[in-house]
């Protein structure tokens, strides 16, 4: 059974005090998490603050990045990158590869983000896949083509057995930071499929790969996502930046 699992994708939001804000509300409204696992991805240079920080707190909120180099796992000649080796060192659990804004901004291709999801499986950091169409992608019929080719580059190229920590986020593009969600029945209609893809690659891989939803999740809308079959918790933008509305959307998760 796939693990339920609430990732927070700050995004490039924060300061030293914002964030010792933010972890703070967090602490005072955390709650005993039961099925869910929780993580939060701040921007790199925050990394070794949250990890103090929700140590500090004694949080039990895994640490996760948004990026890693796709060049080398360890170190070398990568000015302004950072390894995967970099990111195992500050405890980071996860991390983001293949968000639409990494592929849209820095022109990611599926073989760059390929090339990433070798490096964090390189240093056993689970890397988060992130699919999805956009609006014309959509309005053309093409969602699942679209979602199929992004998933098999990176299926078709890595070992079924070293993937069964990874995690799939199904993102669609038209969805993020956008105040618009997918409804619940649109998410479920692609997560099933995305199940679907994975178990030609392995049955066992598809049953355990948790499979989350992200564009817009809010903690009003995120009970009937996660009520869906196929929806194994979320990947949360704008909104995990509010411990309020992070911690609800966490709760969602743990009753569903
Ligand atoms: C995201 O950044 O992955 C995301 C889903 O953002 P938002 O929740 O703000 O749409």
């Amino acid at each position: 059974m796939a693990q339920s699992l609430v990732i927070g994708n700050w995004k490039m939001h924060g300061s030293l005090s914002q964030n010792q804000q933010l972890i703070e509300s967090i602490a005072e409204q955390m709650f005993e998490l039961d099925t869910v696992k929780l993580a939060v991805c701040p921007p790199d240079i925050y990394l070794a603050q949250i990890l103090l920080e929700l140590d500090a707190n004694e949080l039990p909120i895994a640490l996760g990045a948004q990026n890693v180099c796709a060049e080398s796992p360890d170190s070398g000649a990568f000015t302004g990158e950072c390894s995967a080796a970099m990111l195992a060192d500050l405890d980071v659990s996860y991390a983001l590869v293949g968000h639409s804004e990494r592929r849209q901004y820095y022109a990611e291709s599926d073989a760059t983000v390929l090339a990433k999801f070798q490096q964090l499986i390189a240093k056993n950091i689970s890397p988060v896949l992130c699919l999805g169409e956009n609006l014309a992608q959509r309005e053309a019929g093409d969602t699942l083509a679209v979602v199929k080719q992004q998933l098999c580059a990176v299926f078709d190229a890595v070992d079924i057995d070293a993937m069964q920590h990874s995690v799939i986020a199904y993102e669609p593009v038209w969805a993020i930071g956008t105040g618009k969600t997918a409804t619940p029945a649109q998410a479920q209609e692609v997560h099933a499929f995305i199940r679907e893809q994975i178990a030609n690659y392995s049955p066992a891989a598809a049953e355990q790969i948790s499979l989350l939803y992200g564009g817009s999740v809010k903690a009003d809308n995120a009970a009937d996502l996660f009520a869906q079959a196929d929806i194994d918790g979320a990947l949360v933008g704008g909104a995990a930046l509010n411990a309020d509305q992070f911690l609800k959307i966490a709760k969602a998760a743990e009753s569903a």
